[in-house]
């Protein structure tokens, strides 16, 4: 049965049959839309439908009319476009600010959002300012007999599913993680409204001076020919660079262990194993990396896998190709020189 929370904060005194419809946010960046948008408006669309109650997306950004018209083919009754110089680049201030300023205005019973970096970012503060709950990384959506949401989601490190609801507070807002739902067009004749809201929502204090895309990292480790993982044998972050620096010589990619990962030495989205990436280069180099079966099982597949360790008892000797038993200070920098020489 669905477990009812007790309600944080003092909740809108009003009344929340005011509250009709199911709202998506939409979000932008840099003049694409997220996948998720389209996930979670094909499922708003249904929980929309149930409920006899108008669909809707809210699309904050800078120009957006070439945007604007793909929601409507996933189920959008209405399109609500904020549209505003201030929210070109994202900003927890404007768009939380903008977000509330419409939602207080249209009152929309259900607010979903994707459990995106921007989504984890603001969306707790749009529900701080509502004060209303907020269900993070839900797994399933549905609607009860009583007409709430009902809101699913892992808990207990994932050992029971508990489905969550709202009852005394609107809008019952939810994320989900990008690819928990499907994205299916089913359009709807809905419209566009742009919205004019007072400029001092789209005020923030932080100006955004420039923007660097992150490299995807992911894609580049999946198809690299030739990957170099460090492990926590390499004691340091300053160290890390020995495994860097081999992967430049033998244009490859840098992987690393979750040891690696947690001491801070490599970003996790290079992280190689169980709770990391699968990966299956030609040749896989483990450098100072003891080849728990959680790190094997995400790199095994490799067609030649060196490994460099001290011990020689280390399990990766086991999956290696080549094993060499050896201090990685000694043998790295030598291996680079000789490298550089050639
Ligand atoms: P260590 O096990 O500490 O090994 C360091 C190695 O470096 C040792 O073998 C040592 O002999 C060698 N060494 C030390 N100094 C030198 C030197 N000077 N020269 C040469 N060799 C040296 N791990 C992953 O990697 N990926 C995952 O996705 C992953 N998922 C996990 C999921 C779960 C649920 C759990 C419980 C664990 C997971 N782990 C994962 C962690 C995994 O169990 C190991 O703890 C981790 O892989 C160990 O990392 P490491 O080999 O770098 O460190």
């Amino acid at each position: 049965g669905a477990i009812s929370l007790p309600q944080v904060g003092t909740g809108p005194k009003d009344d929340l049959s005011a509250y009709r419809g199911v709202w998506v946010f939409a979000e932008w960046r840099r003049g694409t839309i997220h996948r998720v948008s389209y996930e979670l408006l094909s499922a708003a669309r249904k929980l929309a439908d149930k409920k006899g109650v108008p669909c809707a997306a809210v699309l904050l950004g800078s120009d957006l009319d070439a945007a604007a018209p793909s929601l409507l083919e996933y189920g959008a009754d209405t399109v609500y476009v904020i549209d505003h110089p201030n929210l070109a680049d994202f900003t927890d201030e404007a768009y939380a600010n903008s977000l509330v300023a419409l939602v207080r205005e249209k009152r929309p019973e259900i607010l979903l959002a994707g459990a995106t970096t921007m989504g984890r970012s603001f969306i707790p503060r749009v529900a701080a300012l509502l004060q209303t709950g907020l269900t993070a990384d839900c797994t399933d959506l549905d609607i009860s007999e009583e007409g709430l949401l009902l809101q699913t989601r892992p808990a207990f490190g994932g050992n029971v599913m508990a489905t969550i609801v709202c009852p005394n507070s609107r809008p019952q807002m939810a994320t989900v993680r990008p690819r928990v739902m499907r994205p299916e067009k089913d359009a709807r004749n809905g419209r566009i409204e742009k919205v004019t809201l007072p400029e001092e929502v789209f005020q923030t204090r932080v100006e955004v001076l420039q923007v660097i895309p992150e490299e995807d990292v992911t894609a580049k480790l999946s198809e690299a020919e030739v990957i170099i993982s460090g492990g926590r044998g390499l004691q340091k972050a300053e160290n890390f660079h020995l495994v860097e620096e081999l992967a430049q010589l033998l244009k490859g990619a840098v992987g690393a262990s979750r040891s690696a990962v947690e001491e801070g030495w490599a970003p996790p989205s290079h992280q190689v194993g169980q709770t990391g990436q699968t990966v299956a280069p030609t040749l896989y180099m483990a450098v100072g990396i003891s080849g728990a079966i959680q790190h094997i099982v995400g790199m095994q597949g490799s067609k030649v896998i060196v490994a460099v360790n001290k011990d020689p008892e280390a399990p990766i000797f086991d999956v290696a190709s080549c094993g060499v038993v050896a201090d990685l200070f000694e043998f790295v920098p030598a291996f680079i020189q000789r490298l550089k020489r050639e």
